[in-house]
């Protein structure tokens, strides 16, 4: 088959995919169940899958976890989305452990505001992953 362009698995993560690394290494290879495409590891799913029309494609999971669960969501070439557990270092980077605090500290001056801690967790994720959060929007303008 015609590959013009080289996608092998040397390829690096792109950024906002910098440090994941599969939950389970049985992931790959990853069939796509509507069109038989096979993706050989991570790298090679990244970087020949599509990604989903206004998001990144990552939803993380902040709760109770050693590491950050990170559902990752991209479009196989046939249109169909694929899903992926990955899990995020938690120690990969300052700027990483910078997020988590920012994360903390709106999460905790959402509660002072008096937001339940569940729904301020909710709308700040929403926030994280680009969403417009009309809760945020009115405790900052407070
Ligand atoms: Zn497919």
């Amino acid at each position: 088959m015609a590959a013009p362009e080289k996608l092998s698995s040397k390829q690096p993560l792109p950024e906002p995919f910098e440090g994941l690394r599969i939950k389970e290494d049985r992931y790959f290879p990853k069939t796509c169940a509507n069109c038989g495409k096979v993706y050989v590891n991570l790298e090679e799913f990244v970087n020949s899958t599509i990604p989903l029309p206004k998001s990144s494609g990552l939803m993380g999971y902040f709760d109770n976890q050693p590491n950050p669960v990170v559902a990752l969501f991209r479009n196989c070439s046939c249109g169909s989305t694929l899903t992926l557990l990955c899990l995020n270092r938690r120690d990969m980077s300052e700027h990483g452990r910078q997020m988590r605090r920012l994360f903390d500290q709106m999460v905790e001056g959402m509660v002072q505001k008096g937001m339940p801690v569940a729904g301020a967790r909710e709308e700040i994720r929403r926030f994280f992953k680009g969403h417009k959060t009309d809760e945020l929007d009115r405790l900052i303008k407070k």
